[in-house]
């Protein structure tokens, strides 16, 4: 049998309650990470863990608003606590959309989507950046999720791309100045994916982005490779 390639390590997933990071947590556990699943909401978390493979690994939620400093210092603080160690593995996963066409998007709309996509990015790395270099760890680990439409554009999704595009530049950024601790940066920019984030979208404007999908499908957010 293969080595698990995350034998013992820590790894946070934000928006670790549905979707991407979900299959996220279940593939790190898969690989023999123990997962601090991270969500705003806690009955999808404790969904996650339930699912969760354990057979060492002790994984813990965490309910977090990723959007507010307080929540996030706490967040560290607590996994501080429980594991003596910062995680060496993070993965901005949380993320929203609030669609509306330019013209008609209320400036709260873009706010908010601003505030949970990329503002929420920046504070867990900041924070995960931070315990990583107070803890004197040699190398960590903090990938991003972009999107595709953050470097395409996409019709109605003014805040969206904005915010996508705004992870690609913040994650640059981060590399730039983390490498000398060892802390890798890295954004995926993944297509339409088959999530609840997905299934908000018109069937109509589905229709169009299948067409330009070889497989014609949406992706799988195990890859197809899981459960
Ligand atoms: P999803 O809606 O299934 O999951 C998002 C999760 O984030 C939810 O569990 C939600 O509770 C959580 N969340 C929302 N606001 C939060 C907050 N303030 N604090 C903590 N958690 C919060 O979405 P998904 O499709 O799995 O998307 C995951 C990531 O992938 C997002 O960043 C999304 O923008 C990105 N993405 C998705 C697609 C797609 O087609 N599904 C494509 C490209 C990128």
């Amino acid at each position: 049998m293969a080595a698990l390639r995350l034998s013992s390590r820590l790894a946070l997933v934000t928006g670790g309650g549905s979707g991407i990071g979900r299959a996220v947590c279940q593939r790190f556990a898969k690989e023999g990470a123990t997962v601090a699943v991270v969500d705003i909401d806690k009955g999808a978390a404790e969904e996650t863990l339930r699912t969760l493979p354990s057979d060492q690994q002790q994984h813990v939620l965490f309910v977090t608003d990723v959007t507010s400093p307080e929540h996030v210092h706490s967040l560290m603080a607590d996994i501080q606590a429980r594991f003596s160690r910062p995680p060496c593995v993070a993965v901005n996963c949380a993320g929203i959309t609030a669609d509306r066409l330019l013209l008609k998007m209320e400036s709260d709309a873009f706010d908010q989507v601003l505030k949970v996509n990329l503002k929420g990015t920046f504070l867990v790395t900041q924070a995960v950046a931070k315990a990583l270099v107070a803890s004197g760890a040699e190398k960590g680990s903090i990938i991003n999720v972009g999107s595709i439409v953050g470097k395409v554009g996409n019709v109605g999704q003014a805040n969206y791309t904005a915010s996508k595009a705004g992870v690609v530049a913040l994650t640059k950024t981060s590399a730039k100045e983390l490498a000398r601790f060892g802390i890798r940066c890295n954004t995926i920019l993944p297509g339409f994916i088959d999530t609840p984030m997905a299934g908000k979208v018109p069937q109509k404007v589905l229709d169009k982005v299948l067409q330009l999908v070889p497989m014609g499908r949406l992706g799988d957010p195990t890859g197809g490779l899981f459960m």
